[in-house]
């Protein structure tokens, strides 16, 4: 017992220098800055002393200390931001990003973002030029408009369009489309926050022009539609389509703006998926704005596009605001490279992955589901292949549920613990695997995997599967 006295304990802990000379070492100078492994050994020394003084027995072995000093460095210095398998089959996940950006997208980012760019300056004249040119011309066409500009999100989109056009006035909507995306996103709230005023006509289920027609008066600034991107509103109802709302603006000397949420350039129906409003149908509907996302279905990254109306886009790009809400360098050349691979339209099929996902056709899904089932099954796991649904996501196609190949995974003899346990520990793997928890099972849809995630999971259920052998053994719960 002589030696867990306190103070023995205290002359027992090794200097810093000590432990630094020590070879043993040598694999923490070698991986981390050597001011930083010393004050991560530091820290480690003093939280024993602390530990020690009030009163816990610790004994102080060298290796111990070198594996916290590791782990807290690692905190230090390992991204927070990881990649993660995406096996809930939402294709455009929010919480995990939205959508995988194509290759060609990344290639651009990482060419352009090491070196300097033409950002800002005309290489023709060596004058001044506009980082607007990267991608007007190119969304012009894509989408049938004359003029484009792109900002950092959608909702970014909105509110500039609604503080350049009614900024002091009222926006009129109606009521069945005061639509909140993902919990930070409400209609009201972003036209309020532009300073101007809502004006709801309608009713939840019903709205009609005369509705419209009806409030517009001395202080309106703009009729406004907005897409129901995740919710459908069925039964009794009528709306407001978008050529009869610009017919009515027009009527009234009144720019009318459509924002489209997710907004695709391909009709989805070309890939078997309900019919989604196209930006090109938005425009040809002779509406002068139209807003829609970068990382929605169009499957790049994040943005927020506005196409329609020079005399317009030209008022929002002379508002101050816009400084505030402009494209980044990489985004920009991101989005340059996702828009060019429309000019193929059925290239892009292929190309972009979240289209790419949404088109898989379950047949196309059934071998990786059942090579993905067999190899879990062969780790000792309950898994079978079985067929399932899956979601587009991310405010687009609300109601759409794909068909869709599933991995399903009960608790059987490999899992010692409930799939609920299961599916905490998969998160919280090394590369961290999400699936989804339905009727007692964890199911990983292969709808979402991307190239490599197969070995991913099969290595997180390895990882997870020793933890739990390890828990067992010391007898844990
Ligand atoms: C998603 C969405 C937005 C917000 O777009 P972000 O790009 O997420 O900012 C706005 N309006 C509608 C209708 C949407 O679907």
């Amino acid at each position: 017992m002589a030696d867990l006295d306190p103070s023995t304990l205290l002359r027992q802990i090794p200097a810093v220098g000590t432990l630094l000379d020590d070879p043993a070492s040598a694999g923490l100078l070698a991986d981390y800055p050597r001011s930083r492994v010393i004050a991560a050994l530091q820290e480690v020394l003093e939280d024993l002393r602390e530990h020690i003084r009030t009163g816990r027995p610790v004994v102080p072995a060298a290796e111990r200390i070198r594996d916290e000093a590791r782990a807290r460095l690692g905190h230090d210095f390992l991204p927070h931001l990881v990649r993660v398998v995406n096996a809930t089959g939402v294709v455009l996940n929010t919480n995990l990003g939205r959508a995988p950006l194509p290759e060609a997208a990344l290639l651009r980012a990482v060419e352009v973002g090491a070196a300097y760019s033409n950002l800002e300056i005309d290489l023709e004249t060596g004058r001044r030029g506009h980082r607007k040119s990267h991608l007007e011309p190119l969304l012009a066409r894509l989408c049938g408009a004359e003029a484009a500009i792109a900002v950092n999100n959608n909702a970014a989109a909105v509110l500039l369009v609604v503080d350049t056009l009614a900024r002091g006035q009222e926006v009129v909507v109606s009521r069945g489309e005061l639509v909140e995306i993902g919990g930070s996103f409400r209609i009201p709230d972003v036209i309020t926050a532009s300073g101007a005023q809502l004006k709801e006509v309608g009713t939840t289920n019903k709205t009609r022009s005369e509705d419209f027609e009806r409030a517009i008066g001395e202080r309106t600034g703009m009729l406004l539609k907005c897409h129901r991107s995740n919710f459908k509103l069925v039964g009794f109802t009528e709306e407001v389509g978008a050529t009869e709302l610009a017919a009515i603006a027009h009527r009234h000397d009144l720019p009318a703006v459509l924002d489209l949420g997710s907004g695709t350039l391909v009709d989805l129906a070309l890939i078997g998926l309900p019919h989604e409003p196209t930006v090109l149908e938005a425009i040809r509907a002779d509406v002068d704005l139209v807003t829609f996302s970068g990382d929605k279905l169009l499957g790049g990254p994040q943005a927020g596009i506005v196409v329609g109306k020079r005399a317009f886009i030209e008022r929002l790009e002379a508002n101050p605001l816009m400084r505030a809400l402009r494209l980044d360098k990489t985004v920009i050349a991101m989005l340059e490279a996702t828009l060019r691979l429309y000019l193929d339209p059925e290239g892009v099929l292929a190309s972009v992955p979240a289209l790419a996902m949404l088109a898989a056709t379950p047949e196309s899904l059934v071998p990786r589901a059942r090579a993905l089932a067999e190899r879990l099954a062969a780790i000792g796991l309950a898994a079978v292949a079985a067929p399932g649904v899956s979601a587009p996501g991310g405010g687009s196609l609300p109601g759409v549920q794909l068909d869709t190949w599933v991995v399903r995974i009960g608790p059987g003899p490999g899992a010692g613990v409930s799939v609920q346990v299961l599916a905490d520990r998969l998160r919280m793997a090394s590369t961290p695997v999400l699936g989804r928890l339905f009727d007692g099972s964890l199911l990983l849809d292969v709808r979402t995997l991307l190239e490599g995630d197969d070995d991913r999971i099969v290595a997180a259920f390895r990882e997870v599967l020793i933890d739990e052998a390890i828990g067992l053994s010391r007898g844990t719960p």
